[in-house]
């Protein structure tokens, strides 16, 4: 009897193995050529001052639309692009759609947005990277400064002198850095102390409990503090009701994003958006 439901756990756990298995296998095989495609879709959730809720930029977001699997969440087809080494041309691809459509929204409102893109670690071993970041902005017109590159605590995690590297030529040619998701993962200070931010994102589990949740409101209102003695701007990320944007304003959050200020939109609703 003990056997028997022994193997017939066995059994079940090796199916859902095989299904993970077998759905990873398809995202794997129809990404490459999805670029090809056109398959992705860059959408941009627009960033606004907390203070008076004016849009200052955007953040890139990628979406992927494959013909026999729908849509895929980024959280489900990024860590594969990055397994595969498919983030590089696709993280080249995301840059060079941000910036172009940088130019045109700055063109058509006469103002300085900046545009935000995630960049994760693989695309740190891209030796043609910041060359590549250099050439795009020269062609696009944009100045470095309104370019934010966000990265995640992963990034750094590895010590790796070729990312210091990286990081360090980015920041001469004058482009941003955003730590990303601050608040989970080790929060380490001493990434902060190590490399040249310029801004830090409050992960959006703590902006959701900021006003039911003592703790998280102590936890955002020192993680601000501390950012503001150390000169960097805080973005708060997922904001989803105008509590959490009231107690956002009281803390003297600079920046936020989220639901209730707007979701990733295309280019096309971006740019009908008022001023
Ligand atoms: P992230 O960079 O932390 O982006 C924020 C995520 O929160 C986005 O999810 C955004 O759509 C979502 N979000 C924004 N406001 C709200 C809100 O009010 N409520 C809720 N529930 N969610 C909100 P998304 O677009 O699914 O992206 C997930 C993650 O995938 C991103 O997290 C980022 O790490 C990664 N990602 C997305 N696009 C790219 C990309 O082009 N390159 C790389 N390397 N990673 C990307
Ligand atoms: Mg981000
Ligand atoms: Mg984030
Ligand atoms: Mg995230």
């Amino acid at each position: 009897q003990a056997k028997a439901s022994g193997r017939n756990t066995y059994s079940f756990f090796t199916d859902e193995m095989n299904t993970i298995m077998q759905r990873r296998f398809q995202l794997e095989e129809q990404m490459h050529g999805a670029l090809e495609r056109n398959e992705f879709e860059v959408y941009y959730q627009p960033q606004y001052t907390v203070l008076n809720q004016e849009i200052i930029g955007a953040e890139a977001l990628l979406r992927w639309n494959n013909n026999s699997l729908g849509n895929i969440t980024p959280d489900e087809f990024i860590p594969i692009a990055e397994h595969t080494g498919l983030i590089v041309p696709i993280g080249r691809y995301v840059i060079k759609q941000a910036l172009t459509f940088l130019n045109q929204w700055q063109k058509q409102n006469a103002l300085n947005y900046s545009i935000s893109v995630n960049l994760s670690p693989r695309q740190f071993r891209d030796p043609g990277l910041v060359n590549f970041i250099k050439s795009t902005l020269k062609e696009t017109h944009i100045a470095a400064s309104c370019l934010n590159l966000e990265i995640t605590e992963g990034v750094l995690m590895s010590g790796q002198s070729y990312i210091y590297q990286a990081i360090s030529k980015l920041k001469k040619l004058g482009v941003k850095l955003a730590m990303d998701d601050f608040g989970t993962g080790y929060s380490s200070l001493n990434y902060l102390r190590q490399y040249p931010f310029d801004e830090l994102k409050i992960d959006r589990s703590f902006i959701q409990g900021i006003s039911e949740n003592k703790p998280d409101c102590d936890l955002v209102k020192a993680t601000i503090a501390m950012s503001h003695s150390l000169g960097l701007t805080v973005v708060a990320e997922g904001v989803e009701t105008n509590e959490q944007l009231t107690l956002l304003q009281d803390m003297g959050c600079n920046v936020c994003q989220g639901y209730l200020l707007n979701r990733p939109l295309t280019i096309q609703q971006l740019l009908k958006l008022p001023k």
